[in-house]
């Protein structure tokens, strides 16, 4: 909060891929809501500055507004903006829309410093409500896409606490940047954008990056002297990866578990790979769909067949629900697969499962390929370290230390949330790209894609080379 307020431009603040992704469906959700409690005023944002914003709000109830969208005000120092207030007969309801499926005691703060304002201009809140996108809506059905879910009783007993906790929170402000021990307050109940700043470097063999460390733990650990996992006593305890992990650190060697070979040969030929690319509109586009429900929309299978190894590149074009042209292309495309090998599997199983309950006439063809689709990552996992894993198994870490020379700095998009993110505007705002950028966006996504699939083709021969290699030096 500190850096914050006195460090505005502070490059840390910048929204990542991910973080903007949250904020744009964060917009789009809060606009949508506005519909439910129709008839509002909408107070301006920046550039207005906040006394504007406070005032025109006093004006609209002064003149008698029933609804008032982003209402502001000041009061005591404090800035709050109700993104609805709404006039009832005995008082005002106060509603924090959120875009998550579910609200909880994070959320809480939030509604009790808004009411806090509130009161302090004089109003008589009679409710304070989170409005949350409804997991039980389907589309085309979007009657239903909120709930308000009344916390008056949760918000009124925090802020019992609200006066001493902004008057601490307003003396840190006005003094020198306060001393703050590193603890599980750095990731919970959000990630600081301030970490790098206050935590050791990540360094490969850092004690943050040992596999399953809770942040709690690794700080106590870090206060104790410990920032690498060289220097863990040899009486740590720790088993599976992280075991491995300690041991390959200590070595300064990779560990090939000797019964690599056997936990390949579970991977039948003929071999096809795959990766879905999903998006997750908050405000569901397509029959049957809740809100934020991840929905496949484009594919990337690499066959190793006796013809050798071929890419089936498929991403959707337009608005319209891709979904049985995309089940169609899959099928066809992993035809002649015994085995579909994918990387954190589970992912493209759901995805195939819902496929088939929303295809009942593929739902067969689906299925099957379902239960021939098998997982890299517990191979990965349970049977090799690479001290340049950093204590991750994703495949972005695996891929570059295992694969020579294969990693994706090389790529335009660099992860997930940015291909769809790209994704939603490609297929729901093209006009925004113009023609060259949907051709753009079209190849840079085919080429992103393409890279895990590729790069899962080239790590399951590298694993193969290794248990080999393994098998003859044992
Ligand atoms: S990283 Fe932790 S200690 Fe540092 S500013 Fe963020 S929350 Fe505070």
């Amino acid at each position: 909060m500190w850096w914050e307020q006195h460090e505005r431009d502070a490059p840390e603040l910048v929204p990542t891929p991910f973080l903007q992704s949250i904020f744009d469906h964060g917009n789009v959700v809060g606009e949508v809501a506005r519909g439910y409690v129709p008839h509002g005023l909408l107070i301006g944002g920046p550039p207005l500055s906040l006394e504007d914003r406070a005032q025109r709000t006093r004006e609209a109830i002064d003149a008698g507004a029933r609804v008032i969208y982003e209402a502001a005000f000041l009061a005591d120092g404090v800035f709050v903006a109700v993104d609805i207030l709404e006039r009832v007969s005995d008082g005002y309801v106060l509603i924090e829309v959120k875009s998550t499926l579910d609200v909880g005691d994070k959320h809480i703060p939030d509604v009790a410093v808004q009411l806090y304002a509130l009161e302090r201009a004089g109003l008589n809140v009679v409710r304070a409500e989170l409005m949350h996108l409804n997991r039980e809506c389907r589309y085309p059905d979007l009657t239903n896409l909120f709930v308000r879910e009344d916390v008056t009783e949760r918000a009124r007993e925090a802020l019992q606490s609200m006066p001493a906790q902004i008057a601490r929170l307003q003396s840190i402000l006005a003094g020198e940047l306060p001393t703050v021990a590193i603890g599980g307050h750095c990731s919970t109940p959000y990630a600081c954008a301030f970490e790098r700043r206050c935590w050791p470097a990540k360094e490969a063999d850092g004690i943050t990056t040992l596999h399953n460390l809770r942040k709690a733990k690794a700080a106590k650990m870090i206060a104790a002297g410990c920032v690498s996992i060289t220097q863990l006593p040899s009486d740590y305890r720790a088993t599976g990866p992280a075991a491995r992990q300690i041991e390959s650190l200590r070595s300064g060697h990779s560990i090939i578990d000797a019964r690599l070979g056997n936990a390949l040969r579970q991977f039948t030929p003929p071999l096809a790979f795959l990766d879905f690319e999903t998006i997750a509109p908050p405000i569901p586009r397509w029959p049957g769909l809740a809100p934020m429900a991840k929905v496949p929309v484009q594919f990337s299978v690499y066959t190793v067949d006796e013809n050798g190894e071929r890419e089936h590149p498929w991403l959707a074009e337009g608005a319209l629900d891709p979904r049985p042209a995309l089940a169609d292309a899959l099928l066809t495309a992993c035809a002649g697969a015994q085995t579909v090998l994918a990387y954190q599997a589970e992912f493209e199983k759901s995805r195939i499962k819902e496929l088939a309950a929303a295809l009942p006439d593929r739902a067969a063809a689906l299925l099957d390929l379902e239960s021939r689709i098998a997982d890299v990552l517990p191979v990965v996992r349970d049977f090799t370290y690479h001290p340049a894993y950093g204590g991750s198994f994703s495949l972005k870490k695996v891929l570059p230390a295992l694969v020579d020379g294969l990693g994706y700095d090389d790529l335009e998009l660099a992860d997930g949330a940015s291909a769809a993110t790209l994704l939603e505007k490609l297929l729901f705002d093209s006009a925004s790209l113009g023609a060259e950028g949907v051709a753009h966006a079209r190849s840079v996504l085919t080429k992103y894609c393409g890279r895990d699939t590729y790069g899962l083709v080239r790590l399951h021969a590298r694993l193969w080379e290794l248990a080999a290699a393994q098998g003859a030096g044992a």
